[in-house]
């Protein structure tokens, strides 16, 4: 049972000693970082030897990787391990598609209730705080069939973790919202949700849509709402691969540049940002088609997140092509979009163990470590790169600020434990010194730091 102490949140005054896998951080050299008020107050070398520390809580590090910490740039909160509650058992995948996803999924949420989703929820944030993860962007699903339920869970949720993540909640519309017969419904609900004070994102799903002129008119209908209510913005746009469609993209680069949404109503503080995920009709775009979104794009706060694991599984299916030879996949190709074209981007898990995507875990570094493979990046830089993906740049797409390992910046970590003696001939623990070497195979033993906190769920 959770008591009331959790999560377990320690006051860590210095980590003693680990060495910093970070850009201008010499990873031979043990470190001491001072924290005060949540903060970085020092980062101090030890090579005069290992510091002493008797009166302050110390943090021993020694055999320890620190890293920036993880985020979750999208996930969705609400729907997550469906498939391994027993009480949705019966609703099992038999085809796989898309089309089933959704129906499967719809069946669930009409069984939806409070104590399920907390539960649920709470293993999602629990498992994925273990992985290092500070910051969360949380999807939950506003609509005629579940009403606030998901909404009103993630808030408890919330509250409950304040201590330990940051969870951000988008009020999130996965049905359609401007046709079908439930259409002005959902509007109605996501008008009410959306003026919570406790939902800071504004998500839709164009491609839900009867026809283009409805995608339309959601892009435009959340652009303006968004806009009014000073809230992030994030679209699940464009889910196909169909060359013959038109691309949603430039529809909101076009729609944002007119309406000037993040000049209006944005106090200095607060940075608002545009997130576009899945785009899978964008892996059909030319050199050209790139160069021309890149120029459109680059005075936005605009940001891609690519989804692999669900577009890998949605995208693979044979369709036409039975014969099993050619399956063409589509996922962005966000480390080229951001070297090649200076696109803004990050990588998120989306979903765990439903319909839309059974496998996986709550890890971030499982989808930076399959980015190896899956963008060709196996190079320290592409490295460094795809861990931003799941780091920094994740924080930054969903409108906070992160420059790791900065005086003043919160003190947000995860540290790799290497456990036992890292060179002790008796060792049978492989160290790992590089953060290469934590992309390839990332280890599992880790520490989370939040604010300046040990975190234990
Ligand atoms: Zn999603």
């Amino acid at each position: 049972m959770v008591g009331g102490n959790y999560p377990h949140c320690e006051d860590i005054d210095v980590i003693s000693g680990a060495r910093i896998l970070s850009v201008g951080w010499d990873p031979e050299v043990r470190y001491d970082i001072h924290i005060g008020d949540s903060k970085i107050k020092n980062i101090v070398s030890q090579s005069a030897g290992p510091s002493s520390y008797t009166t302050r809580k110390v943090l021993d590090a020694s055999n320890c990787l620190i890293a920036p910490s993880l985020c979750h740039a999208h996930i969705h909160l609400d729907k997550c391990f469906l498939l391994s509650d027993p009480e949705f058992a019966d609703l099992e995948i038999t085809k796989g598609d898309f089309d089933e996803a959704m129906e499967i999924t719809s069946k669930a949420k009409v069984r939806f209730q409070r104590n399920n989703l907390v539960k649920r929820g709470r293993w999602l944030i629990a498992e994925s705080i273990a992985t290092g993860v500070t910051h969360m962007r949380a999807f939950v699903e506003v609509d005629y069939i579940v009403r606030m339920k998901c909404l009103d869970a993630a808030i408890e949720l919330k509250k409950q973790f304040a201590a330990a993540c940051e969870i951000q909640i988008c009020a999130f519309a996965q049905e359609p919202i401007c046709s079908g017969t439930q259409g002005a419904a959902n509007r109605e609900l996501m008008e009410a949700a959306v003026f919570n004070e406790h939902v800071s994102v504004l998500g839709t799903t164009p491609y839900v849509e009867s026809d283009e002129e409805n995608v339309k008119k959601n892009i435009d209908w959340a652009t303006t709402m968004a806009a009014d209510r000073g809230v992030h913005l994030d679209f699940h746009l464009d889910y196909n691969l169909d060359g013959s469609r038109n691309t949603c993209a430039d529809l909101v680069a076009k729609q944002l540049e007119s309406m000037t949404l993040y000049q209006r109503n944005r106090p200095s503080s607060k940075k608002l940002t545009v997130v576009l995920s899945h785009c899978t009709r964008l892996t059909l775009h030319s050199e050209p088609d790139w160069q021309a979104l890149s120029q459109r794009v680059q005075n936005l706060e605009l940001y891609f997140v690519g989804l692999p694991t669900s577009d890998l599984y949605m995208m693979g299916k044979p369709h036409n092509h039975e014969g099993g030879g050619e399956r063409v996949r589509g996922t962005l190709q966000i480390p080229q979009m951001i070297q090649k074209y200076g696109i803004q981007g990050a990588i998120a898990i989306n979903n765990v163990g439903n319909a839309f995507t059974p496998y996986g875990s709550c890890d971030p570094l499982s989808i930076a470590s399959m980015g190896v493979g899956l963008y060709h990046a196996g190079t320290k830089q592409d490295a460094r790169l795809l861990y931003e993906c799941v780091s920094n740049r994740a924080i930054e797409s969903i409108g906070d600020t992160s420059r790791p390992f900065t005086i003043g910046e919160s003190a947000d970590f995860v540290l790799f434990d290497l456990g036992g003696s890292e060179s002790g001939l008796l060792s049978s623990q492989r160290g790992r010194k590089t953060l290469q070497e934590v992309l390839y195979d990332p280890p599992k033993e880790r520490k989370t730091i939040f604010r300046g906190n040990l975190i234990t769920t």
